[in-house]
């Protein structure tokens, strides 16, 4: 009988733990990488962050022959060869940076066959001999990452990326595997055509990120509001989308005055201060860039912890992807919109620009859509995911200001009468309208130059409203244009004159149920996003980074191509003692370990020994209910193996003799087995008395830092007790 010869695509879960560190695939990643060994021509539709990459890299690693990539920017072409390079895989990327000796060395290793992958620019693979050559490196797959610059459709269109259409003549058996996380169908099958990819398998995965939380808060003050979120997170990097180049600058000069280190970025500037600034940007140095949508495709930073608009977008998918670039590394991140009636009066000004008719109807329309997410009460996910056509079944995402401070209705029958009588009696008085601005003024019995020259400090409604803040009075004004009972002029001058339908209201007397206008700025400041978040162990984080950030200046690579934030969150909350243990860490795979392993086992040694270690409860469930995480309690093969030690009646002293590990590890180590349903006896280790003094230590005690704990116990119970006490009172509330 003939064996059956192993299909490559079994080695793909043993090489993803090898050399990029993974335990588990990412939604549809396992799937996507079968149908393109298989030879299928495939497309994958996820999105930013979810792991497109992976889906060609690691079957390149298996398959015969060179898998070509090609990606739009030299910047994007770089980054991923370096990520690749730490994690030892032999890739290349050719483009016009190269120095002609440097082309020629990558052109002889491509004839010898060295490399498993080549990044290339589109207008590249089709100009002069290179396809001759290419036939000639047994080419046997083709990756198109960001695949949507192909479409005019889509918001990034690439006239090179045409040119690919005739690839497929060329390569006729190779299959084709098309990458983008953009959504729309009009795009989706523009690839597919473009490409002419035959009976693709399409691969579309919820468009959902459950770690970005997404709020929207009234504009007033941008700078100001910016600066104070960003001061906020001293630690975060992030991006501000701004409109105009002008403001770019000026908001990233604001943020520099107060100690913020920012950058601007815009297509206006010298190609050499562009590339600096993002270069900043991607290697810590600059902690927030303010920039215009001309920046974000070639980013790759995934660490990029929260995005703002400060003007409002052009449409929900523009949004939808610039604030997808927050987060790409799965943990929380935040995103922000300072949204102004002004800014939607401003754009439709700009829409009057457009002579093309067709043009200027989709443009409002796009526009209207923005508006209308902006000003939706309800869940802001929700919103996102309907535009792109996805069901989201869920009454409360925990991500979105909807959703965590569901906004009061309240009965606003009588101001609401008050604004509109007020309205009504200006036009009366003098035959013409007024701002809303004025309005608030008149209800405010305000003293201003316009009162008194148009004397309006007589009519009836002046002052009836003195007993309410005049900003309240604007936002009252600002939801009755949006409910259509009382309209701006298009003049430029916006003044307010009353609808049929508020001459109507104002006639009924019907009653008006309103929402509450979001509260402002302040708590703008707050994170709430916490699908993704790794607890862990702050001081040693931010220990780690520093070393990382060394060994990344010393190869000239941004910081995340060493190890990501994740790895490092993960070094901070599991205390790695060893080069074993390190191989555990998400995102540590052989190369990794032999190159930095020991610079970061080291830092992690030095602090075991100067600061007590924290322990961590398991890691929240992120927000998308859809996909059950891995237990955490599952016990990893190090915790396993002191848990077997123990069971055979080696002592705590004994068994963290033999492996090296300090007592209090051995102690989490067998928590961590109790919290997963082992049985074992607490009075193995500490007394009834103990016990009961621990009880009510813990009295009150908030989060999982047990040093309080500790300290209120007069640092007479070690840290292992209270954390195996820990264990066994989570057991039996849950009742395990
Ligand atoms: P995309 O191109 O879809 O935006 P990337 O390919 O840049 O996403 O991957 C985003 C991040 O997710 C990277 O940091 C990558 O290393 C990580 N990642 C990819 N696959 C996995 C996996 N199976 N497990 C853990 N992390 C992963
Ligand atoms: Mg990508
Ligand atoms: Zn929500």
């Amino acid at each position: 009988m003939k064996a059956i010869a192993p299909s490559p695509a079994d080695r793909l879960p043993a090489l993803l733990k090898q050399i990029f560190g993974y335990d588990s695939f990412r939604p549809l990643q396992q799937e996507i990488m079968a149908a393109t060994l298989a030879g299928l021509d495939t497309v994958a539709i996820l999105p930013t962050g979810a792991g497109k990459s992976l889906c060609y890299q690691l079957p390149a690693l298996v398959r015969d022959g060179l898998t070509v990539v090609v990606s739009p920017l030299i910047a994007l072409m770089k980054d991923q060869v370096d990520q690749l390079h730490a994690a030892g895989v032999a890739a290349t990327f050719l483009n016009s940076t190269l120095e002609p000796a440097e082309m020629a060395a990558r052109h002889a290793d491509l004839d010898a066959g060295n490399f498993r992958l080549l990044y290339v620019a589109p207008e590249r693979l089709l100009a002069g001999d290179f396809p001759r050559k290419l036939a000639g490196w047994n080419v046997g797959a083709i990756a198109v990452d960001e695949a949507h610059c192909i479409s005019e459709w889509g918001h990034d269109f690439r006239p090179e990326y045409r040119q690919l259409a005739t690839l497929r003549e060329r390569f006729p058996g190779v299959p084709f595997i098309a990458l983008t996380a953009t959504a729309t169908p009009r795009v989706r099958e523009d690839i597919v055509g473009q490409l002419r990819l035959r009976e693709p398998q399409v691969f579309i995965s919820s468009f959902n990120r459950p770690n970005l939380s997404y709020r929207v808060i009234p504009k007033s003050k941008p700078e100001r509001q910016v600066w104070e979120f960003a001061a906020a997170r001293p630690q975060d990097a992030g991006i501000v989308y701004c409109q105009s180049r002008k403001s770019t600058e000026a908001l990233a000069a604001v943020l520099r005055a107060e100690g913020i280190s920012a950058v601007a970025y815009h297509a206006g500037m010298e190609a050499a201060e562009r590339s600096k600034n993002q270069d900043a940007f991607l290697r810590d140095e600059a902690r927030v860039v303010c920039a215009t949508v001309a920046f974000g495709m070639g980013i790759n930073k995934p660490n990029v912890r929260w995005v703002i608009h400060s003007d409002l977008p052009k449409n929900v998918e523009g949004y939808y992807q610039e604030t997808g670039r927050a987060g790409r590394d799965g943990l929380p991140a935040d995103c922000l919109l300072l949204y102004s009636r002004g800014d939607v009066m401003k754009q439709l000004r700009f829409l009057d620009e457009i002579t093309d008719e067709q043009a200027h109807a989709i443009a409002k329309s796009q526009l209207d859509q923005m508006t209308e997410y902006a000003e939706d009460e309800g869940c802001r996910r929700g919103h996102l995911l309907g535009y792109f056509g996805e069901a989201w079944p869920h009454d409360n995402c925990g991500g979105c200001d909807s959703c965590l401070s569901p906004r009061e209705t309240y009965d606003a029958t009588l101001d609401c009468r008050k604004f509109l009588s007020c309205v009504f009696r200006i036009r009366q008085h003098g035959g013409f309208t007024t701002g809303l601005q004025h309005v608030a003024d008149v209800l405010c019995g305000a003293n201003t130059e316009k009162i008194r020259r148009w004397k309006h400090e007589t009519l009836s409604t002046y002052g009836i409203g003195s007993d309410t803040p005049r900003a309240e009075w604007v936002a009252l004004g600002r939801q009755l244009l949006r409910l259509d009972l009382i309209r701006q002029s298009q003049d430029g001058f916006s003044t307010v004159a009353l609808t049929e339908a508020g001459r109507t209201a104002l006639k009924d007397g019907r009653p008006f149920l309103l929402v509450r206008p979001p509260a402002s700025t302040r708590d703008s400041a707050t994170a709430i996003a916490k699908a993704g978040d790794i607890p862990c162990d702050e001081g040693l984080f931010a220990a780690l980074r520093a070393v990382r950030k060394n060994l990344a200046d010393a190869r000239d690579v941004p910081s995340y191509v060493v190890f990501s934030d994740v790895s490092l969150r993960h070094m901070a909350r599991e205390y790695p003692s060893d080069p074993a243990a390190m191989l555990h860490i998400p995102g540590v795979g052989e190369r990794k370990l032999a190159d930095f392993g020991t610079p970061m086992l080291e830092t992690i040694a030095v602090w075991i020994d100067t600061h007590p270690q924290q322990t961590f409860a398991a890691i929240r469930a992120s927000a998308e209910p859809v996909r059950k995480m891995k237990s955490e309690n599952e016990l990893n093969g190090t915790a396993l193996a002191t848990l077997e030690r123990y069971k055979s009646g080696v002592s705590i002293d004994q068994i963290a003799k033999e492996r090296g590990l300090a007592a209090s590890t051995v102690e989490s180590h067998l928590a961590k087995a109790v919290e997963g349903g082992e049985k074992l006896d607490p009075r193995a280790f500490y007394s009834a008395d103990e016990e009961a003094e621990m009880r009510i230590a813990f009295e009150g005690h908030e989060g999982l830092a047990l040093k309080p704990v500790f300290e209120k116990l007069g640092e007479r119970v070690s840290y292992g007790s209270l954390r195996l006490f820990q264990a066994f009172e989570s057991r039996a509330t849950s009742g395990t």
